[in-house]
């Protein structure tokens, strides 16, 4: 995993690392932490724009806890680990082609 994120982002703490590290794997993917339709967590690809908008443009000070990957493989292997079903989730209807 790239980068730990799970407890959430803050434009006054932690949301260079997080834009720093989104930069650094574009091919990377993104899982939220936050529990969207049916209670699942949403995956995303890291160049997203759900997940990577300019938090002071939109006047917000946070967003919802992020697990990094480097690849599919990556977030198969480690995503159970932090307690997500990877077989559970939504995959995010702006980022992610079906099928990949
Ligand atoms: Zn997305």
């Amino acid at each position: 995993m790239i980068d730990d994120f799970k407890n959430g982002v803050r434009l006054d703490g932690n949301e260079d690392a997080y834009q720093a590290a989104l930069r650094d794997h574009q091919d990377g993917l993104v899982i939220s932490l936050l529990k969207q339709a049916e209670a699942k967590f949403t995956l995303h690809t890291a160049d997203c724009k759900a997940i990577c908008f300019d938090l002071k443009e939109n006047r917000c000070k946070r967003r919802s806890g992020k697990l990094l990957f480097r690849n599919r493989e990556e977030l198969f292997e480690l995503a159970a680990a932090h307690g997500v079903n990877v077989s559970d989730l939504n995959d995010c209807k702006q980022c992610i082609k079906s099928g990949a």
